[in-house]
């Protein structure tokens, strides 16, 4: 039923038509709950506040699979304002971006462009631009645009998913460039040719990633709500000597937020992956699929006045 419910969602988080529905409805369904604003400066207060608790940020303006030459632009527009504005704000946080949303479906040619642009102003603002890493199919020339951006910048990283069996050697591959990593499970529908199909599969590759990366002594994010994934993860450095300040745990808005506070309190780096636009839809549906639990916060976000 799990599995179902899981497809079921996955499936709708592509739907084209449902996803311009949901655009031209306008309704945040999540305000306050897992996305930050409807824009960034609306969301700038809410950033302060987190910063405050002690919690450190990365933006992501919502949007995936974009297939207009016009609104890829406008997202790289959107991307280098918002880090402009972290600088002149002085916020803690850096910014995410899917590399669809920059024109990885349209033309590579636009992605270098776009993300020349994006990096150029990072690197002088000293903001960390992370790549994050959508579907299979998009993965090696999500990974080819940050290696080759990687030799040239330092304000730019991505994410590595334990759900897929080619992580461990891209993994390795990737950290001669030393790379600041965010390790995730795993967010796609993705064929068992690909990818772990048993959960039990994926939890294993997720802590033999964690291990290398953390023995390796390349900064790392750890990004998962999963408490036996955490617990691994401070038990590791435990036995090893790795102090706090060689990795950081993330966590999506809305999600944990008494362990995201807890952790800080106990002396951990965390990072919470802030949302923030009205092309929520395929972000939303992917996280019901990860937790239908979810399904009944999302409700009382769409009732909310
Ligand atoms: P799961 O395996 O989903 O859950 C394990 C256990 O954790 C559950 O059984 C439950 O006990 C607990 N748990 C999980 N969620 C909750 C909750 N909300 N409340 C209470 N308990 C909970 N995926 C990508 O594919 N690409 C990306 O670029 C990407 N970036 C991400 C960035 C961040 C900061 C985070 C946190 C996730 C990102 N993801 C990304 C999503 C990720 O791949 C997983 O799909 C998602 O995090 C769910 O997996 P999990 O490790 O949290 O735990």
């Amino acid at each position: 039923m799990q599995v179902i419910t899981r497809d079921f969602f996955l499936y709708l988080s592509k739907n084209k038509a449902l996803n311009r529905a949901a655009q031209n409805w306008g309704g945040n369904i999540a305000a306050g709950k897992i996305v930050g604003g409807l824009n960034f400066p609306s969301s700038i207060k809410f950033i302060k506040e987190l910063n405050e608790e002690g919690l450190s940020v990365t933006v992501d303006h919502l949007g995936e699979f974009v297939t207009s030459t016009s609104v890829a632009k406008e997202r790289t527009e959107e991307c280098i304002k918002t880090i402009e504005m972290i600088a002149a704000e002085g916020l803690d946080s850096q910014v995410s971006v899917k590399m669809t949303s920059l024109g990885l479906d349209i033309d590579e040619k636009l992605v270098y462009e776009n993300m020349t642009r994006i990096l150029d102003t990072a690197e002088k603002l000293k903001i960390m631009v992370t790549i994050d890493m959508e579907d299979e199919v998009r993965c090696q020339k999500t990974l080819d645009i940050f290696k080759d951006f990687k030799q040239r910048y330092t304000y730019i990283s991505t994410v590595l998913q334990a759900y897929l069996y080619r992580t461990e050697n891209d993994l390795n591959e990737l950290n001669q460039f030393k790379p600041f990593l965010r390790l995730v499970k795993g967010a796609y529908k993705e064929s068992p040719n690909v990818a772990f199909p048993d959960k039990a599969d994926v939890d294993e590759n997720y802590k033999k990633l964690i291990k290398t990366q953390l023995l390796s002594g390349i900064y790392t994010a750890i990004a998962t709500h999963d408490d036996a994934m955490i617990e691994y993860t401070k038990q590791l450095a435990k036995d090893h000597n790795i102090l706090p300040n060689q990795f950081e745990f993330q966590m999506l808005y809305g999600m944990r937020t008494a362990t995201q506070k807890k952790l800080v309190k106990d002396g951990y780096k965390m990072r919470v992956y802030v949302p923030y636009g009205n092309d929520w839809y395929g972000y939303f549906m992917r996280r019901l699929a990860e937790r239908p639990a979810n399904i009944a916060f999302a409700l009382k976000g769409m009732t909310k006045k």
